[in-house]
């Protein structure tokens, strides 16, 4: 037998964003200001790869998530049982950030990261009109599903593939022959899905060069202490409430989903989109974690777009922060309106980059804070995004493979099988549900 010398996928990928790192910082010393390598190199050909990589992952949103949630939802044709799903996975969404919440803002008081003499700073920051309650409640409902889909509004796919696949599922032996096309272009774009992970390693190599050539952390020495008391939080509720809040809740091995989901949170964290995440997100729910396409389709897509747990965080540890630099004194009800406020701002948070720093100034209006607070956090907040965009993937995905395993939607054999559904070197060989791979 000749050993395996092929690398893993998630080894291929670490590798380029390392190497990424390693040769923006070298272009970046080397050539401090030259303006060839910012026309050619920074803004030319890793501007170029980074975003054909994120915009193909991005080509595949809508289709995915369409034809995904049309599938789970013919196949779930009993309203009751799709209301409970409904039910369910809000309040387990809401549940995960309020939770994130709690920590941020009891770390942020106990740590207390915020120096009164940063104030002084020469703050200026254009706070863009968060849109009302009342407007995001109206657009949940399409007026043509075509043009949601064409601008890519998560939140009205949903509502309409849910009612597309139930209507499917109730005109008899017609809806099972579409049923069965939906399915197989299911398939179809799986596949794709698969192909374009292929591509991460040099996708993810571009996005890193480009990072490390361009993230300018002057501002960091100032917010240094804010900076990693994110980080940590970020850290603690990634790999120590999911992990246990899976434990409780479906007995499964955290191990087991911590070492599946490393792809996923490496697409996220070198895309710092929830969004683009998403086909990585459901492949790896359905393939390598064992939930079944009716729950996935449904929760993913809606996690992608309302559950921001890592957002949260952020938008918790920041406006105590700015509270404590502008001097301010929040009360007992300034924080409980701090937690309603972001759970609130974290649902409205688009899964795209630094869309959460955007939302933060609504939870800052709120509760009276100066929203030129933000101008404080601009600098390092790139970073951070990168980091809690891998906790939001996480955060949903945590949900999916708790609630699937509750409505028994979930199959244990795939969860446990180490190869399921692993993406290996070659775009064919992929490992399907319950087989072992055969190298
Ligand atoms: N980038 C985050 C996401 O896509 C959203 C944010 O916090 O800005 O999940």
């Amino acid at each position: 037998m000749t050993p395996n010398l092929k690398m893993g996928l998630t080894s291929k990928i670490l590798l380029g964003m390392l190497l990424g790192v390693i040769f923006g910082l070298l272009l970046r010393n080397i050539f401090p200001d030259s303006l060839f390598i910012k026309d050619y190199i920074t803004e030319g050909f890793l501007h170029v790869v980074g975003t054909i990589f994120i915009n193909s992952l991005k080509m595949l949103v809508v289709p995915l998530v369409f034809v995904s949630l049309v599938c789970g939802t013919c196949s779930l044709s009993e309203p009751s049982k799709l209301g409970r799903l409904g039910g369910k996975t809000l309040a387990f969404y809401l549940f995960t950030t309020a939770i994130a919440l709690i920590v941020a803002i009891t770390m942020a008081i106990l740590v207390h990261p915020g120096n009164a003499s940063l104030a002084a700073e020469n703050l200026t920051f254009n706070a863009t009109a968060a849109p009302s309650l009342s407007s995001i409640l109206i657009n949940i409902v399409p007026t043509n599903p075509l043009h949601a889909m064409s601008e890519g509004n998560m939140l009205q796919i949903i509502i309409f593939a849910v009612i597309f696949g139930f209507a499917i599922a109730h005109i008899g032996e017609r809806g099972k022959r579409i049923a069965a096309l939906f399915n197989d272009l299911n398939e179809v774009i799986m596949r794709v899905v698969t192909l374009i992970m292929q591509l991460a390693p040099y996708g993810v190599f571009a996005l890193m060069a480009k990072l490390a050539l361009t993230l300018g952390l002057e501002t960091f020495g100032s917010v240094v202490k804010y900076f990693f008391l994110v980080f940590f939080v970020l850290l603690i509720h990634g790999f120590v409430v999911y992990p246990v809040l899976l434990k409780l809740f479906t007995g499964l091995s955290p191990f087991t989903f911590i070492r599946k989901m490393r792809d996923v949170q490496l697409f996220a964290f070198s895309t710092a989109s929830s969004n683009a995440t998403l086909p990585v997100t459901i492949e790896t729910a359905e393939h390598r974690l064992g939930a079944d396409n009716k729950i996935a389709s449904f929760t993913l897509p809606l996690g992608a777009t309302i559950n921001m747990d890592g957002t949260a965080i952020m938008q918790g540890v920041a406006t105590v922060f700015i509270a404590q630099v502008f001097g301010i004194e929040l009360t007992i009800t300034d924080y409980a309106m701090v937690v309603v406020t972001a759970t609130l701002a974290s649902i409205g948070t688009a899964g795209v980059p630094g869309v959460g720093l955007i939302m933060l100034a609504m939870v800052l209006n709120q509760v009276g804070l100066p929203v030129e607070g933000i101008a404080l956090i601009i600098g390092v907040d790139r970073l951070l995004d990168m980091v809690r965009t891998a906790v939001n993937v996480t955060g949903d995905s945590v949900a999916t493979v708790i609630i699937a395993k509750s409505e028994n939607e979930f199959n244990e054999e795939i969860f446990n099988n180490t190869q399921a559904g692993k993406t290996t070197g070659s775009f064919k060989k992929q490992v399907h549900a319950g087989e072992s791979e055969q190298s």
